[in-house]
């Protein structure tokens, strides 16, 4: 397994393979991974003859108060990880070999942006596609996979693909969960004991979300209260966003109908936690 940390070298080895007729997987993370990123990076060493996985905790899509320094970080553990599942190379750049001092070029989307994660974390999707474009355009991978746990990040990701025709293909890799249902997430490691079992308020309401769909709810703003409520049971949780919003648009709905998503931020203390479903309606 190769680690690269400059552009340059990443450009090379890519060149090298694309000459040899591969086709290349990418799965861009920001570390410290766990079996959530591990099922990308799998499902990409199944489908494509070269994954490239890289490592970086992007400074310009964490917000002047979030938690970009005491972001967890464990390269080394990354690195064996990725090696046992098959992957040909970690880029791991240095902030600098992305950001040149005087960078000032960004990818801004409208519309998708303007609720849940984009409405509470102003300017972080505009970090993330800048991010993801950059690294497009680096490895120029055939495939890219991402995971359901960042819903909106997806959505955002497909459409950035088709609004700037990236000649990618989006794959979308299902939530892996711990056995009790918390989502897996780097972030889970700044809960302590007590929070982490406040955590599966998280999970549960989830649970609650999908039986009260499949039980027939059809009000958005019915479906929330009832979200909220069961998230406000639990004192050590503050609700960030409950929403009910278009699986496409990202925009809330009324009427659930088509694909939805219901996703919910949670402070459990300080730490801010995310999850979420799908379903399509007739
Ligand atoms: P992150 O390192 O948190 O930026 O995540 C990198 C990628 O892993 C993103 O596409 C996430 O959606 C995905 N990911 C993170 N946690 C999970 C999980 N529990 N299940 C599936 N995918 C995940």
């Amino acid at each position: 397994m190769i680690i690269a940390q400059t552009v340059a070298e990443v450009r090379a080895q890519i060149r090298q393979w694309k000459k040899e007729g591969c086709s290349i997987g990418l799965v861009p993370t920001m570390g410290y991974l766990h079996e959530g990123h591990a099922s990308l990076a799998k499902q990409s060493v199944i489908s494509c003859d070269k994954t490239v996985a890289s490592v970086f905790v992007n400074p310009i899509q964490f917000g002047p108060s979030e938690d970009l320094l005491s972001y967890p970080r464990d390269f080394q553990h990354d690195c064996a990880l990725l090696e046992e599942i098959g992957v040909d190379l970690i880029f791991h750049p240095s902030p600098e070999e992305m950001y040149a001092p005087d960078f000032c070029t960004y990818v801004e989307m409208e519309h998708l942006t303007t609720q849940l994660c984009g409405k509470s974390r102003p300017g972080h999707f505009r970090g993330v596609c800048t991010v993801v474009s950059k690294l497009f355009h680096i490895i120029q991978p055939d495939k890219a996979f991402f995971g359901e746990k960042d819903a909106q990040q997806l959505a955002v990701i497909r459409r950035m693909v088709r609004d700037l025709s990236f000649d990618i293909e989006i794959v979308g890799c299902p939530i892996v969960r711990e056995a009790d249902g918390l989502a897996k997430s780097s972030r889970n490691t700044y809960l302590n004991a007590e929070e982490r079992q406040a955590a599966l308020i998280l999970s549960q309401s989830i649970l609650l979300g999908k039986k009260l769909v499949e039980q027939g709810e059809r009000n958005g703003q019915a479906l929330i209260n009832a979200l909220k409520a069961h998230i406000e049971t639990e004192p050590l949780a503050r609700v960030d966003y409950v929403d009910v919003v278009d699986g496409i648009t990202m925009q809330p709905i009324e009427h659930l109908q088509g694909k939805i998503l219901v996703a919910i931020a949670v402070f459990i203390g300080k730490t801010r936690l995310i999850d979420n479903f799908s379903v399509t309606l007739s």
